[in-house]
């Protein structure tokens, strides 16, 4: 049983997905008013536009609220870490948290995203950062 559902992508995702493969955290703006949108969608919310276009995200952000999801064929494995992760760019990403024990996670960590290959598929993780606040 696989650990993780490989993503499907579709017309409104590829690009994202394109970007993970180059190891990049793509997201999506409206090439109108500029609004930034995730998770990507056709039109804009804001101006209704269905131009849009991608631009490369810094990759960091915080901890908004994460859950344990135990696996239910290995309940005694370590549980992989999903959280809700704000980004600098104002966007709201689900994803998985690594390199930090669930007791250390908190509120408002900050964390960066990395790429990392799980059960052959390439997804964007996030972990803690260190250097965060530096470079605002
Ligand atoms: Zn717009």
């Amino acid at each position: 049983m696989p650990r993780v559902i490989p993503p499907v992508p579709d017309a409104d995702d590829q690009f994202f997905w394109d970007g993970v493969a180059e190891g990049k955290l793509l997201l999506q703006r409206c090439a109108s008013c500029k609004t930034k949108r995730h998770p990507p969608s056709p039109m804009c919310a804001v101006c209704l536009s269905v131009e849009r276009e991608a631009f490369e995200a810094t990759g960091r952000g915080t901890v908004y609220s994460w859950i344990a999801s135990h696996h239910p064929s290995t309940p005694d494995a370590e549980p992989r870490i999903v959280a809700l992760i704000d980004l600098d760019e104002g966007l709201r990403l689900v994803s998985n948290l690594q390199g930090v024990a669930l007791t250390d996670v908190r509120p408002g960590l900050p964390v960066e995203v990395f790429f990392a290959e799980i059960d052959g598929v390439k997804l964007p993780q996030f972990r803690p950062s260190h250097s965060h606040g530096h470079a605002q």
